[in-house]
């Protein structure tokens, strides 16, 4: 087999980054990955000339100025704005909680009218709880739990019809039985603005997130089907370097134990119809619909194929919160103490290590944002080459 500097394991954004950024120094790169497909979880599949986005619904956005201009220099990227839709048993809602929300809610007006409303939700909940403590009204309210956070946040009317039952299918726990610090930054606006992020740029890449990654990896060569331990020793004698982002406990065969993911299943349908739910994202907050939302893929490029057309057909994917075992597809790190401690004992295994480097979501253990796992990539590519120039 041919050498190279650097084999890449892994074709995701991590991967992606790194290996351009080799080959602009000049590095001999070679990417595999075990898909049949480039691009990792942000794998966007064309089904009827929809992009429709296999792992999970992905939106950019970004504070970070240098991470928005390097990606756009592989895609352009459309005006779209996360606003999901809540349905409660029927009744719509804005989301995040705004004052479109407040007004459907209860009808109030003004910003001075929602937030009097807030209040008097909070107030006498607050009242409730810390009499049953032995405290007075006045004193400090501290929430022992998700619910008390959200409901001295918020208000009883939003915890009950848009937090409680979204919240349960998600974690597959009951909110008082949930840490607070899960629901601590919910954004609470008095203004009328259904933008579900707070970031300065935003979009969804035109063609989709397949076709941006294709780009990045642009004159590399790749290959597909190929997982790494099905023959380490070929694949480490190719190379001088060895970037991997794969798990990391699978790397080291799981022999300190397993690291724990929260899981999600996906059931994906083409209906023969041009418009399902209107809008790309609509949160199922009851408790009762087993699904907690529903995606329908085309509105992230708002219902047009490539030359403007408006397309006859949909694609929609319902998603099941589910619980995470071996074998499954690893998607949200958990980050309690227990797999803390453990990923710490594999990454300082991975730092003896001389010839492979880790990264990425499953080689850090770590919830990355694309934005985030691109700075990270970025960093980890300037410390990477300088080192072995
Ligand atoms: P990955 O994309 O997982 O890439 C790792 C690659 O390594 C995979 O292609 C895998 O096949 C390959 N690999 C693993 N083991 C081997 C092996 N043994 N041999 C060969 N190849 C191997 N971020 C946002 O900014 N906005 C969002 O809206 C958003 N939504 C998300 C929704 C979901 C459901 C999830 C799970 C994540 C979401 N993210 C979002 C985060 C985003 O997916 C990650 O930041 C990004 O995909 C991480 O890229 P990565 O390269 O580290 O990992
Ligand atoms: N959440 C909620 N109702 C909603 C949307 C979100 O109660 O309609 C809560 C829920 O507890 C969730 C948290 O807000 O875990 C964060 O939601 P977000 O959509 O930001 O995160 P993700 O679902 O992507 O983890």
């Amino acid at each position: 087999m041919e050498r190279y500097d650097y084999l890449v394991v892994g074709s995701g954004l991590f991967g992606a980054t790194f290996a351009h950024e080799a080959k602009a120094a000049g590095k001999k790169v070679l990417v595999i990955d075990k898909r049949p497909n480039i691009a990792g979880n942000v794998y966007t599949e064309d089904v009827e000339g929809i992009h429709v986005h296999r792992y999970g619904a992905h939106i950019f956005h970004t504070n970070d100025k240098e991470v928005w201009d390097y990606v756009n220099r592989f895609a352009v990227f459309n005006r779209f704005t996360n606003s999901p839709v809540a349905n409660y048993k029927g009744e719509l809602y804005s989301l995040p909680f705004n004052m479109y929300t407040f007004n459907k809610m209860w009808g109030v007006v003004t910003p001075e009218e929602a937030k009097a409303k807030i209040e008097e939700q909070k107030r006498d909940y607050i009242a409730q709880k810390q009499a049953e403590r032995g405290l007075s009204a006045d004193d400090p309210f501290e929430p022992r739990n998700l619910e008390e956070q959200a409901i001295s946040l918020i208000g009883v009317d939003i915890y009950k019809k848009l937090i409680k039952g979204y919240t349960e299918k998600q974690w597959g726990r009951d909110c008082t039985e949930l840490p607070s610090f899960i629901i601590k930054r919910l954004p609470v606006r008095l203004t009328f603005d259904n933008n579900y992020f707070n970031a300065l740029y935003q979009g969804i890449p035109v063609g989709g997130y397949t076709k941006m990654v294709a780009n990045m990896l642009d004159g590399i060569e790749v290959r597909l089907n190929v997982d790494y331990f099905d023959n380490r020793e070929l694949w480490n004698a190719a190379a001088d370097k060895v970037v991997f982002t794969g798990p990391i406990d699978a790397f080291y065969d799981f022999r300190l134990g397993t690291l724990q993911y929260r899981s999600v299943r996906f059931e994906t349908e083409l209906l023969d119809t041009p418009n399902f739910q209107g809008n790309a994202a609509v949160n199922y907050t009851d408790r009762e619909t087993p699904w907690t939302r529903i995606i329908e893929h085309k509105w992230f490029e708002f219902g047009k194929d490539a030359e403007g057309n408006d397309l006859p057909k949909t694609v929609i994917s319902r998603e099941f919160s589910s619980e995470w075992k071996p074998g499954d597809e690893p998607y949200y790190p958990v980050n309690d103490e227990k797999n803390g401690k453990l990923y710490e004992q594999y990454r300082q295994l991975a730092q003896k290590e001389e010839k492979v480097l880790f990264g990425g979501r499953l080689g850090e253990y770590k919830y990355y944002d694309m934005d985030k796992v691109i700075a990270s990539a970025l960093r980890f590519s300037r410390a990477t080459l300088n080192q072995n120039d």
